[in-house]
């Protein structure tokens, strides 16, 4: 049984998405056992990306690097740098304006697999590689060049846990303890 954070991010929200994203893991079977809507402090936002997690920034930092070089952009006219840390950092200030840019809606699913189920849900990184039927394949078309291009995360509705650990680290920075909820679905006698 595991516990998973999902943040429908601003572009979600305005865009009318969130009761669609919802029901998607609900139907799955997920538990919802935490729910809130949200404005994220650039604080709140710099703890949820924490900038001493070196390794993601400069994985990060190399994938935009990588997608430069095949859109034919030049890194360092446009970022100043080819330093994959570097960039992962600038991209980590595109990512904490993206998350405070509007109101989130914040979840715990709770359910066996839940962090790799919400993750396949929700589709790959890049919405223009995402599958259809996928949140991210059916509800966006932004892509690497558009992002890196207006120098802006990429808008991909929606952020969950990566890992199990991931997620211990990432639901006490958005729920204390009294908002997570304990309760038993209908179908939990089917599935379990
Ligand atoms: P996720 O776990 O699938 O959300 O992906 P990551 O943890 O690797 O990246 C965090 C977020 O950074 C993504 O959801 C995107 O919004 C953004 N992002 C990731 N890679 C890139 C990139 O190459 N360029 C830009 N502009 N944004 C990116
Ligand atoms: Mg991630």
């Amino acid at each position: 049984m595991e516990q998973t954070l999902i943040v429908i991010k601003p572009d979600g929200v305005v865009r009318g998405l969130t009761g669609e994203i919802i029901t998607r893991f609900e139907k799955a079977g997920l538990k919802m056992v935490a729910a809130k809507m949200l404005m994220v402090t650039k604080e709140h936002a710099s703890k949820h990306y924490p900038a001493d997690r070196e390794e993601l920034w400069t994985g990060i930092g190399n994938k935009t690097l990588d997608n430069y070089k095949a859109l034919e952009l030049d890194a360092i006219k446009l970022l100043g740098t080819d330093d994959p840390k570097k960039i992962g950092d600038i991209v980590r200030v595109w990512l904490l304006d993206y998350i405070a840019s509007g109101p989130v809606y914040a979840a715990v699913f709770e359910g066996p697999h839940a962090v790799e189920l919400i993750r396949k849900i929700c589709g790959h990184t890049l919405p223009l590689l995402s599958a259809p039927g996928t949140i991210r394949g059916d509800y966006s078309f932004d892509s690497a060049y558009l992002a890196n291009k207006g120098q802006r995360a990429i808008k991909n509705l929606i952020h969950a846990s990566g890992t199990l650990e991931e997620a211990k680290y990432e639901i006490p920075l958005w729920f204390g303890p009294k908002e997570i909820q304990k309760y038993k679905r209908t179908d939990e006698n089917i599935m379990a």
